[in-house]
């Protein structure tokens, strides 16, 4: 059990020397909880051949932590938040939002159960690209690739970025391409995948691919009409601040003019692809304003005191995996002390937003 596991359940374990209703009696009534998801996925004993740091629990976990959740806050969706705010210009108390980036099969097939057993909403952010096509969203191709590959020397980045992946150390070399990757601007990223294409001549085959497979529109639409909110993730998961002004435009306009074309309700909230405070600025913000979007949602970690200011820079509550009850409710409870700007994760390069 690591640190952050350790200190949480002396906190808040079966045992733990702090009582959670004291911290939940005091939570203050301006701050708005937004839970960070990826997947919820049981892993394969061995052999999971995509990226397993985007599984943010298993089934089981996930059903603890919302069931915990459901029964101390009130869990609301973007769209009743907007509701709050036009009714009498506050949110209720203990507000709290529980969201998914990407959009992958198991929102619908493993969480989307869960949540309507307990009965309560979510938000699922969609790269509407990947929904289109059904292809493995970039990272998770990048993975299998770099997975897959015999041991040898890669030259990406134009001779740039030479990367041995040898048995011993491929886990490191996934971690510095990915985060390499997320880091330069998008026409070199597109190229450098190329590259990684060319050099590995590996693709997805269908059967596997369907393991980290995006949802399709009709599941999409099914979660919709099940009261589940569908937000966009942009069109093709661009890291937005390093687009022209132009790209940043299309990409936050055309994914939510195919989503409100497939569900038929208004898409208003955004989240920022990888979402760190260097992945969208000002001009992203405006963007977004001027697309009609009315909550921008980051990757950053924390709690925000609601106000029109945090509107579009909405940090969240990491939820990552192999984190137990106790740290889970922690991050929530007392986010000053766990929820350091890398901690709350347990890892120091956080997966993907
Ligand atoms: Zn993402």
């Amino acid at each position: 059990m690591n640190k952050r596991n350790l200190l949480a359940s002396l906190f808040f374990g079966q045992h733990g020397l702090l009582p959670k209703t004291f911290f939940l009696n005091h939570s203050r009534g301006d701050r708005l909880i937004v839970l960070a998801y990826h997947r919820v996925f049981d892993l394969p004993d061995q052999g999971y051949p995509f990226d397993e740091e985007t599984v943010s629990a298993c089934a089981e976990g996930f059903e603890e932590q919302i069931t915990w959740v459901s029964r101390h806050f009130n869990v609301m969706n973007f769209h009743d938040v907007e509701t709050y705010l036009k009714r009498d210009g506050r949110l209720p108390k203990r507000a709290l939002i529980i969201t998914f980036d990407d959009g992958y099969h198991d929102n619908y097939e493993v969480a989307f159960p869960i949540l309507k057993k307990i009965g309560v909403t979510a938000v699922v952010f969609l790269t509407t690209s990947n929904v289109e096509t059904g292809q493995p969203f970039w990272f998770e191709k990048a993975v299998y690739q770099l997975k897959k590959m015999e041991p040898r020397r890669l030259v990406l980045l134009s001779g740039r970025l030479p990367v041995e992946v040898g048995e011993k150390n491929r886990a490191a070399s996934i971690r510095t391409v990915l985060s390499i990757f997320k880091s330069i601007p998008d026409e070199e990223r597109r190229r450098a995948l190329e590259e990684l294409d060319r050099q590995t001549e590996i693709d997805v085959p269908c059967e596997e691919g369907k393991l980290a497979r995006p949802l399709t529109w009709e599941e999409v639409y099914n979660l919709s009409r099940e009261g589940i909110e569908i937000g966009s993730h942009t069109v093709s998961h661009p890291v937005l601040s390093r687009l022209s002004a132009a790209r940043i435009h299309q990409e936050l306009f055309e994914s939510k003019r195919s989503i409100e074309e497939r569900i038929g309700k208004r898409v208003i909230s955004v989240s920022y692809p990888v979402g760190e405070s260097d992945c969208y600025d000002e001009s992203v913000i405006r963007a977004a304003r001027a697309c009609g979007y009315m909550f921008g949602i980051s990757y950053s970690q924390g709690i925000a005191e609601y106000s029109e200011r945090s509107r579009y820079d909405l940090p969240r509550v990491r939820v990552e995996r192999d984190i137990g009850l106790p740290l889970f409710q922690a991050n929530i409870l007392l986010p000053a002390l766990f929820l350091t700007r890398k901690g709350g994760s347990l890892r120091e390069t956080p997966s993907t937003g």
